[in-house]
């Protein structure tokens, strides 16, 4: 079982969806992603807050296999973000993103976090991405998540970042526009060729989409009748993921399979409530269970 560092935002996220409304509730992906990744191994946090995150909010972490050493706490607000859904949960407007503390914020990696074995770089500024990797020691496995923003505003420096990691987690609408392809197979191909060998295209409720090489896994949503609130659905995805296979012992092809079932068990449950709520009265229990189901909902014999 290895460790795993993040770098990544930590928010107060205020969220309307068709089936309720919650305001300054604790979110970012660095959140839902260490949440979900700790239910199978160590993880160590790099992310800023402000003094407005009191000791109330820090309890998100507690009891957790959570390392906070890395987390900053600064003068000023911390990072806020609003986002509304339509009626089909599928698309959702972002309604502000205050940066706050993360407009001045530069990743200190403490000592103890530069030989963690397994990166993952939660969608944050490319050129924030790039000082975390300058910092860490030889790392066994290193993911990145990024969005739209950066795809069309920092493309170079996303570039750069695409040339040093194994894995890529993105939605389906990035990878189109990352790749100028709108064929997933073809845009899978185009970004492969820009350095990740393994490729997760995120699908939203149609599931997600791996590409190790040549070769595909896919993994459908689970169907749920109470879908509350996707937010974070796609760090709570990779902090499955990622979990899983830091805990494996090996990266082969049949590890990797059971990492995005893991990753798409984890965000089956981050979407039942709203925020992290259900990620935060999860037990081990529930995460087999539901492991188990999907094995149910995917498996079945060939002739
Ligand atoms: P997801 O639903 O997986 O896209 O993740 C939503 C989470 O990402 C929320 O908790 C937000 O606080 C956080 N978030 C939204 N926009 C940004 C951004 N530009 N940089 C960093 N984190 C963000």
């Amino acid at each position: 079982m290895h460790p795993i560092l993040t770098v990544g935002s930590v928010a107060f996220d205020s969220i309307k969806t068709p089936f309720g409304e919650r305001s300054r509730v604790v979110g970012g992906a660095a959140t839902f992603f260490s949440v979900a990744a700790s239910f199978f191994t160590d993880v160590r946090m790099v992310a800023v807050v402000g003094e407005d995150f009191a000791d109330e909010q820090m309890q998100v972490f507690g009891g957790r296999r959570i390392d906070l050493t890395g987390l900053q706490r600064v003068p000023g607000e911390t990072f806020r973000w609003k986002g509304e859904y339509n009626f089909d949960l599928n698309s959702r407007e972002t309604i502000y993103t205050h940066l706050n503390v993360f407009d001045q914020f530069r990743p200190v990696l403490p000592e103890s976090y530069r030989a963690t074995p397994f990166v993952f770089l939660a969608n944050i500024h490319p050129g924030l991405q790039l000082e975390v990797l300058d910092q860490v020691q030889a790392p066994r496995f290193v993911a990145a998540d990024t969005m739209n923003f950066w795809i069309d505003g920092t493309p170079d420096e996303l570039r750069a970042v695409l040339g040093r990691v194994d894995a890529l987690v993105i939605n389906d609408e990035e990878a189109r526009q990352l790749s100028g392809e709108a064929n997933l197979v073809k845009a899978a191909r185009v970004i492969r060729n820009m350095g990740p060998r393994l490729l997760i295209i995120k699908r939203g409720e149609y599931g997600v989409l791996m590409t190790r090489d040549e070769a595909f896994f896919a993994a459908p949503a689970m169907p749920l009748e109470d879908v509350s609130d996707p937010t974070g659905a796609g760090d709570t995805f990779a902090g499955g993921f990622m979990g899983y296979l830091a805990s494996a012992d090996e990266i082969t092809d049949a590890a990797v399979s059971r990492a995005i079932i893991a990753g798409s068990a984890m965000a089956s449950f981050a979407v039942e409530d709203f925020g992290l709520d259900r990620l935060l009265s999860l037990t081990q229990d529930d995460v087999r269970r539901r492991f188990d189901a999907f094995k149910r909902l995917t498996h079945f014999e060939a002739l």
